[in-house]
């Protein structure tokens, strides 16, 4: 399967998030229109504190805005409550994180099974078989059995790269998937991120590093709480990471 085929999977139309904290507001987003289309690769640029991390965790249904509107494959998720903002983050939703966010006393395959345990239309033995297809998937079969502490740092974010691909999510959000990895594993990371997208994934990923930006095929710079640069070309597969 291959990209584009223009269904949006987002649409942010008119977004703002203002923090009130001890009476100071902060306006961390301001009039965000973005729409990512099914099997679009994006990542998401700026300086620190320009609203990366604001605009995924609304993205990601962790966070509501305080204007505008959001459509999520079709459906709008502004009014709904928290519990199911849940279901809806637990179905459609892939989540990456800098720092991995596994479970220690979790083996591989239970960090995996658990975002599958909640949903219900997904029985004991249809879950098993989701594990075990997503751990092969990212070449981690062979460690189902094992503690996170057991791995190394590139094969622990493979692993939450298996955990956020298990239960086929409408999108993938990473936020500097690259973060705490030395070049090689930022590399098959990032391969495997390319791996993904060639399958047909949506995938949207923060990331302060240009290099890791150039694989995405839509780059978008924010700046202030606003979106100030949005480009599509060619990826750049074969810049090291
Ligand atoms: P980035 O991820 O680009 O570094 P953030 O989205 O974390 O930026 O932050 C955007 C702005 O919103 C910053 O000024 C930050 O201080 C502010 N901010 C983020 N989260 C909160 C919060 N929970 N309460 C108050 N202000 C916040």
């Amino acid at each position: 399967m291959k990209n584009n085929n223009n269904k949006p999977i987002v649409e942010l139309s008119d977004i703002k998030k203002i923090f009130i904290c001890d009476e100071v507001e902060t306006h961390a987003l301001s009039n965000i229109n973005l729409k990512i289309n099914k099997g679009e690769y994006l990542s998401i640029s700026g300086p620190s504190g320009c609203g990366k991390s604001t605009l995924l965790s609304l993205l990601g249904l962790l966070d509501i805005s305080s204007n505008g509107s959001y459509r999520l494959s079709g459906h709008d998720v502004c009014d709904l409550n928290s519990d199911e903002r849940a279901i809806i983050r637990n179905k459609e939703i892939g989540f990456i994180f800098q720092s991995f966010n596994l479970i220690s006393d979790l083996t591989v395959a239970e960090n995996i099974e658990l975002p599958l345990s909640y949903r219900e239309d997904i029985n004991k033995k249809q879950r098993d078989a989701m594990v075990k297809a997503s751990l092969t998937k990212v070449d981690m079969l062979h460690r189902a059995n094992h503690f996170p502490s057991q791995l190394s740092g590139g094969q622990q974010q493979r692993i939450a790269v298996a955990r956020a691909i298990c239960g086929n999510p409408s999108i993938i959000l990473a936020d500097e998937p690259t973060g705490n990895l030395d070049s090689k594993n930022a590399q098959l990371v990032m391969a495997l991120l390319d791996q993904l997208h060639s399958e047909g994934a949506t995938i949207c990923m923060v990331t302060h590093d240009p290099r890791s930006a150039a694989r995405a095929q839509r780059v978008i710079e924010i700046f202030d709480g606003k979106i100030v640069s949005d480009q599509s070309h060619i990826k750049t597969s074969a810049i090291a990471v």
